[in-house]
């Protein structure tokens, strides 16, 4: 039987990819975001103010590409006629193995978000979640309040918390009286600067799609150049441990120069920049254990960042976000909304996350002055 209806707070990847698969067994799937969610003209696939980090580089991992295409059957398709280029690449492991696509967050994002609005179940709507609508006793959430837009309140069976790393929801199941999640987090300060480029014809010798030059005690910033779909290459420029990429063209191209890395100088002579540098930040890898709050109240689940979101030099958090959608939509179709479903389900996402996060965890331990806050005691 049909349920009802479902409530995404969030359209960014989880709320997307969640909507996918749960438009199989609700009737209606409502994703709210602060931004317009636009499917048609240049800016549905351009980055958007709610993802801040999406002008930066955004690769996918082979488990992500996979579970997305099982969500979205075609998406691959979809995602070549975009301009994403197919990019072979050898192997590594199984949580960090590379995709096949090369391709920019905002032309990921803007076609999964075409395909999933089309879906006759799921409908958009503009504002921002400012809280929680719960039963008298305060043990099932049953919707949302909604600021901005249409406004009002928004009644489901069911509410996704999809609203990434800055979801509020912890402190509003606190404040209905149950426990709050532990909160395991790293800091390792990671800053990006990238710049789109159209570089020329034969820029990069025959065969090398890709150049690293690692960080070194020398210069603590690691440069790639990769390409990003569309004819376009992305030059990136991170650093972690607060050490800070330059924010301008003329101080990326600067740092080039003082590499000495004859590959890059020579790929960026003549390349044409395509739109301004995009610059993103984030502290490290943050994670909340839903698992464990067994009076959280029933109807109210959580997916992507906003369970987990992992330090960006790995390249995990759209993966598991597909991970975590995937994990619900067999969450839901495998059982009822009953009391124990949300438990239940963050115990399903738990088991998929921890690999990734055990991953996450050991790589930001290697990174100098890390400070690592992965036992916390409940408050
Ligand atoms: C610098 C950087 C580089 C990264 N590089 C990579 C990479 O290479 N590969 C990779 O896989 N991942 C990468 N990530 C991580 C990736 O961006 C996230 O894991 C991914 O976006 C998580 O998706 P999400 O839907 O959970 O959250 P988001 O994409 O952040 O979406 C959250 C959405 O919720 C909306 N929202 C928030 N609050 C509300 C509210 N109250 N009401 C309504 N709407 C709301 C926002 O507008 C937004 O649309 C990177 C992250 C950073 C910071």
């Amino acid at each position: 039987m049909a349920l009802d209806h479902a409530i995404i707070m969030g359209g960014g990847m989880a709320g997307l990819l969640s909507a996918a698969g749960l438009a199989e067994q609700f009737e209606q799937v409502t994703i709210i975001d602060r931004d317009e969610l636009r499917t048609e003209g240049p800016e549905a696939l351009a980055p958007r103010r709610g993802v801040p980090q999406g002008g930066v580089v955004h690769r996918l991992l082979a488990l992500g590409e996979t579970t997305m295409e099982e969500l979205l059957p075609g998406l691959r398709e979809e995602l070549l006629a975009a301009g994403c280029q197919e990019w072979l690449r050898d192997s590594q492991d199984d949580i960090q193995e590379p995709g096949t696509l090369a391709l920019t967050r905002p032309v990921l994002e803007g076609v999964i978000r075409r395909r999933v609005l089309a879906l006759p179940a799921v409908t958009a709507r503009q504002g921002a979640v400012g809280g929680l609508l719960t039963d008298d006793e305060g043990h099932r959430v049953t919707g949302v309040t909604v600021r901005g837009g249409d406004g009002g309140e928004l009644h489901g069976d069911l509410v996704v918390d999809a609203a990434g790393r800055s979801s509020r929801a912890a402190g509003w199941v606190e404040g209905l009286g149950a426990e709050r999640p532990r909160a395991l987090s790293t800091r390792v300060h990671v800053a990006y600067t990238c710049q789109r480029l159209r570089l020329r014809e034969d820029a990069l010798p025959s065969g090398l799609q890709h150049v690293v030059v690692p960080a070194s005690e020398a210069l603590p910033l690691t440069v790639e150049l990769e390409p990003a779909g569309n004819g376009e290459h992305i030059l990136s420029v991170s650093g972690t441990s607060r050490n800070l990429p330059p924010t301008d063209l003329a101080g990326l191209r600067e740092l080039v120069a003082r590499l000495r890395d004859q590959r890059l100088f020579a790929a960026l002579e003549g390349a044409e920049p395509v739109g301004d540098p995009a610059a993103a930040k984030a502290a490290g890898s943050h994670r909340l254990r839903w698992e464990e709050v067994v009076d959280a109240p029933e109807g109210l689940v959580h997916v992507g960042d906003a369970a987990a979101a992992f330090t960006p030099l790995y390249a995990q958090g759209m993966t598991m976000a597909a991970v975590g959608a995937a994990t619900l939509r067999d969450a839901v179709r495998d059982g009822d909304l009953a009391a124990g479903f949300a438990v239940q389900y963050h115990r399903d996402l738990a088991a998929r996350l921890d690999p990734a996060w055990e991953s996450a965890v050991a790589r930001d331990a290697q990174i100098p002055g890390a400070e690592l806050d992965l036992e916390p005691q409940r408050r």
